[in-house]
């Protein structure tokens, strides 16, 4: 719309804009001119004839009057009427009672039996019936315009005459006059039109100037016209959209910005596949799904080379929405294609980790629901036996004991799987102060051991003290002595290891039992993860002892290791920040 605007208002030549403007105005003045010279012609020439006509007759009907008064009953003949006419230099006629010429100042004697009568002349008749007659027209007799006054001169009639030559002549020069007037008026109304229209084309050019700027992009152009006038007025509309347009066109880029902010926020992959399989909207995320630098412009089939995508794409391209979870690498993927104006919208969610996750949760709930149906069937199967009766009271007390023992194993389970799930959901946070590992490992030897058989030496030269929280020190320690009591034969011995290692205290719990092949030995941190899952469950321990150490170590910001040789022995170590001070 901008562009078509734009196209017309550039294609405009403003210089015949200009010209036809000063031609048009001047056409207008020139018109106007014309017209009131016409209409000046009609009116005021007609009326300055009628008036000099007035004139020309009242002075005759006076000369008439006068003449005739003087006259008393003299006779009429030519050589009277020349003498009159001589005298007021006006041409006179004498015409008898009964119409006959009998004297005529502008016609000789000899031929005035060729003049016809004159009764039948409107003022003449007016006169012969004691009037005063006026009448003007063109004289048969001399052939020119005349205005005639007869006046009544007992029973005949005097009449005047007076040539409008004169008249003529004046009006003539008076249209002359006017005329030359009417030249000069239209010679001057040019340069005045042009000086009218300038100030009109100059703000129309920066009326029209702002337009073009506008168009071209540059919202800030404002055609700035002030007044009251139309072409202000214009202007002050031209600025007032172009407010508008300013203001709408921040209000969609910052929508724009906001969305594109999204848009390249976006983990999934999303696209806009054109109907030619050429692309022409993506976001960040879509190279990194394909590994590649990706152009506006490249085609869709080259960057992916899976058919199902391709087949997605080219689906929705005819309109259908598909919606498919797919592999692509070594990832789950939730792909979805919709039409979007002939083309495909293209969305390509990793499901992976959410799969992953899922498979887990599955394991883990399966693994809890196996751990706990082992000692619930053993209780049921002691309860109901008693409850059963007839049961010696020794055995029914070792059933009774059978029964303690596999309920105190599901309690163990129960706590140290409420134990990870605290400080799994992350609302667990260590409460430091320092803590002496030789000591703690002390403690919870004394606690733990009932096999003497096996020996325990802490090799702490320096006492180092560390800084972290005392309870999680304390169960760490005892989960990694319980699992070296649980595995290590009798008549060997168990090592705590405490030394320095930058700003950490390494500990190692070492101990001499059967070790640990080394294709189980990156997964023995896992939940549930056992070597030997029937010797642990028989020794007391849940599969999660090592899982719930290295969530407490990782709590603190440190790290946790094992090392073992089949048949050698193993060492899980661990290392905590070391506490600001050495305490004594
Ligand atoms: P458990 O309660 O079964 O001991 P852990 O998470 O503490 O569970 O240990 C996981 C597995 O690692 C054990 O089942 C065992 O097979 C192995 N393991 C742990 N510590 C030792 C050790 N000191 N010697 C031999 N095997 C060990």
């Amino acid at each position: 719309m901008v562009g078509a605007e734009r196209s017309r208002v550039t294609q405009m030549n403003p210089l015949r804009a200009d010209v036809r403007l000063v031609t048009r105005l001047y056409a207008a003045i020139a018109l106007l001119l014309i017209a009131l010279f016409g209409v000046f012609q009609a009116l005021a020439v007609a009326d300055l004839a009628e008036t000099a006509k007035g004139e020309v007759a009242y002075h005759l009907e006076q000369t008439g009057r006068l003449v005739e008064s003087l006259m008393g009953d003299r006779r009429f003949d030519d050589a009277l009427a020349d003498s009159l006419g001589a005298t007021h230099e006006l041409r006179v006629t004498l015409i008898g009672a009964d119409g006959a010429v009998l004297g005529d100042s502008d016609v000789e004697a000899s031929r005035l039996s060729l003049v016809e009568n004159h009764a039948g002349r409107p003022e003449v008749s007016e006169a012969l019936d004691g009037r005063v007659g006026v009448a003007e027209r063109m004289s048969s007799t001399v052939d020119r315009l005349f205005v005639y006054v007869a006046v009544p001169s007992r029973g005949r009639a005097i009449r005047f005459a007076s040539s409008r030559a004169a008249d003529h002549r004046a009006a003539s020069k008076a249209r002359w006059w006017m005329f030359l007037v009417l030249l000069v008026g239209l010679v001057i109304a040019y340069p005045i039109a042009r000086w009218a229209s300038s100030g009109i084309v100059r703000r129309l050019q920066r009326a029209e100037g702002a337009l073009v700027d506008l168009a071209g992009g540059d919202l800030k152009a404002r055609a700035q016209l002030t007044g009251v006038d139309r072409v202000a007025s214009v202007g002050q509309a031209i600025d007032r959209l172009a407010d508008a347009l300013e203001e709408r066109v921040e209000e969609s880029d910052t929508r724009a910005d906001n969305l594109r902010a999204l848009f390249d926020g976006l983990e999934d992959a999303v696209a806009f596949v054109d109907a030619d399989g050429t692309l022409q909207i993506r976001n960040p995320a879509l190279e990194r799904w394909v590994g590649q630098s990706v152009r506006i412009g490249d085609r869709l089939d080259e960057l992916f080379k899976s058919p199902d995508i391709i087949s997605a794409v080219n689906r929705a391209q005819v309109g259908e929405t598909v919606t498919e979870e797919l592999r692509f690498g070594n990832r789950i993927v939730l792909l979805s294609t919709r039409p979007h104006r002939g083309g495909a919208v293209l969305t390509l969610l990793d499901l992976t980790t959410l799969r992953s996750v899922e498979g887990v949760r599955r394991d883990f709930v399966a693994n809890v629901s196996h751990e706990l149906r082992t000692p619930l069937t053993s209780i049921m199967g002691f309860a109901e036996a008693i409850v059963g009766g007839e049961l010696a009271s020794e055995t029914a007390h070792g059933f009774g004991e059978r029964i303690l023992a596999n309920a105190a194993r599901m309690r163990s389970l129960v706590d140290d799987l409420l134990d990870l799930s605290l400080i799994e959901s992350g609302s667990w946070s260590p409460t430091l102060e320092n803590v002496m590992p030789g000591a703690v490992a002390l403690e919870v030897w004394n606690d733990l051991v009932g096999r003497e058989v096996i020996a325990l030496r802490i090799d702490d030269p320096d006492k180092l003290a560390l800084e972290a929280d005392d309870s999680a020190v304390r169960q760490i320690l005892r989960n990694l002595l319980g699992n070296a009591i649980r595995y290590a034969p009798g008549g060997t011995r168990i090592v705590v290891g405490v030394r320095r290692e930058g700003d950490s205290v390494r500990v190692d719990v070492s101990d001499e039992g059967p070790g640990i092949s080394p294709e189980h030995l990156h997964r023995v941190f896992e939940r549930f993860y056992r070597v030997d899952p029937a010797r642990s469950r028989e020794e007391g321990g849940t599969g999660l002892g090592l899982a719930i150490v290295k969530h407490l170590v990782g709590g603190h910001g440190g790290q946790v290791g094992i090392e073992s040789e089949e048949g050698r022995g193993t060492t899980v170590w661990f290392t905590l920040p070391v506490a600001g001070r050495l305490i004594p």
